[in-house]
């Protein structure tokens, strides 16, 4: 079944995002970021649809400078492995905040997914603290300062973007095909 993974620095809104797509509470929102330290799956089922059309995937949130080195080590225990082998992941949905300018580590990950040829999308979170005058340039700005990608602005607050990253994930979704076994994703 496809995957549709989200991935950000902790407390981007990730969970929030997951969850107003979803319209139900299945991410959970902490108040401690970055303790969810386990990739977590979620079916996602139309309304009288018998099977699945998706697995939304929920990475850990990384770049929270409290987190110890041991625990962000996970991410090239398991996290570096699930993005770069993982046949039947379709899009990364990278989550970057709209209000600060994109961070480091923001950008090496844009970097490893594009070296993993991984369909990347980037989402531009908490859209609602911008107001109306400032929002178009800061999505342009943002966007520039991320290599030209596609970003789609959202709020989990008003809604704002919620359509059109579920056409995003839908078209990443019908286009998906499994590699063909034998292929080398190292
Ligand atoms: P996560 O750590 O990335 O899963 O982030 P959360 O979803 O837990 O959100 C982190 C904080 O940002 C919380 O205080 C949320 O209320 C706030 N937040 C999340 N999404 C939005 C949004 O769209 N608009 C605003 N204004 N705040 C948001």
């Amino acid at each position: 079944m496809p995957e549709v993974a989200f991935l950000g620095r902790s407390n981007v809104g990730k969970s929030s995002v997951i969850n107003s797509l979803l319209g139900t509470k299945v991410a959970k929102t902490s108040s401690t970021p970055g303790r969810t330290q386990a990739i977590n799956f979620f079916e996602v089922r139309w309304p009288g649809k018998p099977q699945p059309e998706m697995l939304f995937v929920d990475l850990p949130g990384y770049g929270y400078s409290r987190v110890p080195k041991e625990i962000s080590a996970q991410w090239s225990g398991f996290i570096d492995p699930y993005l770069t082998a993982r046949p039947s992941l379709a899009l990364c949905v990278v989550l970057v905040d709209l209000n600060i300018p994109p961070q480091a580590s923001d950008k090496q990950l844009l970097q490893f997914l594009q070296g993993a040829h991984r369909p990347t999308l980037i989402v531009a979170t908490k859209s609602d603290r911008l107001s109306t005058n400032r929002l178009p340039n800061a999505v342009a700005e943002l966007a520039h300062e991320l290599g030209n990608l596609h970003v789609v602005r959202y709020s989990a607050k008003t809604g704002i973007g919620r359509e059109e990253l579920w056409q995003e994930i839908r078209n990443a979704v019908a286009d998906f095909r499994v590699p063909e076994l034998g292929v080398n994703f190292g």
